[in-house]
């Protein structure tokens, strides 16, 4: 593998005593869709929450650029170029589309104009003024995604975008990863429905009870696909 853009060693998270990761190990190179595969309780989120820097207690290393994540303010990691899409996607309900597109500040060059969020998301166009409360899940998600790249951020943290949404949704989010794949975006995926990581990641890290336990890559998963099936339950 090339020189990671984002390694994570020996990581170890805290919600107060309790002790949810368990040194996770993984890497990341530029360009690349990796997913986050477990069942609920796993870790997942925590991890994206301790790369983000909005869970303060953590130990061990991530490193970005090859450097030191650890010890930086959220707000300090969003400027290096890192946006996070929470599983409870973030947008303000009593807000239109346009102006929830309009409030992420840019935090770096390059932050998407609108013109090409509508090429990207063009039923968002066509719902520009309507409320985040009035938009379909699917829409809604759309819109999440929408919002982190307005910021201009290259790294793209999406905690299970597909949750919750009709099969033809979920193909409509795989088109997107795979444009903004296209784009040159890495993005770490946090999911759990493998099928659809299947359609978009290159890599899939596999974690249990806080730390990774397995790694498999995308083009040999129908080998795999028992021992998957077995670690994640389905
Ligand atoms: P899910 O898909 O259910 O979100 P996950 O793999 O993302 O699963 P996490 O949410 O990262 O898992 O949870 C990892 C562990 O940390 C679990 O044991 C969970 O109970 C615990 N945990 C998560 N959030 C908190 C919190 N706010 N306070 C205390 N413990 C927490």
């Amino acid at each position: 593998m090339a020189e990671p853009l984002l390694s994570v060693a020996d990581l170890h998270a805290f919600y107060g005593e309790s002790h949810a990761l368990h040194g996770m190990n993984f890497d990341i190179a530029a360009g690349e869709v990796v997913t986050l595969l477990g069942r609920n309780g796993a870790g997942k989120t925590t991890t994206l929450k301790s790369i983000m820097g909005v869970l303060g207690q953590r130990r061990g290393s991530i490193r970005y650029q090859g450097q030191e994540l650890i010890g930086l303010s959220s707000n300090a990691i969003a400027r290096r170029g890192i946006a996070w899409c929470p599983e409870e996607r973030g947008i303000f309900a009593s807000l239109d589309v346009e102006e929830n597109l309009m409030l992420p500040p840019t935090v770096r060059p390059g932050g998407m104009s609108l013109d090409e969020i509508f090429t990207l998301f063009p039923n968002l166009k066509e719902r520009l003024r309507s409320q985040g409360t009035k938009l379909s899940g699917g829409e809604q998600q759309m819109l999440a995604i929408a919002r982190i790249l307005r910021t201009g951020a290259t790294l793209l943290l999406l905690d299970e975008p597909t949750e919750g949404l009709a099969p033809v949704i979920i193909q409509q989010i795989g088109r997107v990863i795979a444009a903004l794949k296209e784009r040159g975006f890495t993005i770490l995926l946090v999911e759990q429905n493998f099928r659809f990581a299947a359609t978009v990641a290159d890599r899939h890290y596999v974690v249990e009870h806080g730390t990774v336990v397995d790694m498999i890559e995308n083009r040999n998963l129908a080998q795999h696909l028992d021992r998957l099936r077995e670690r994640l339950g389905v």
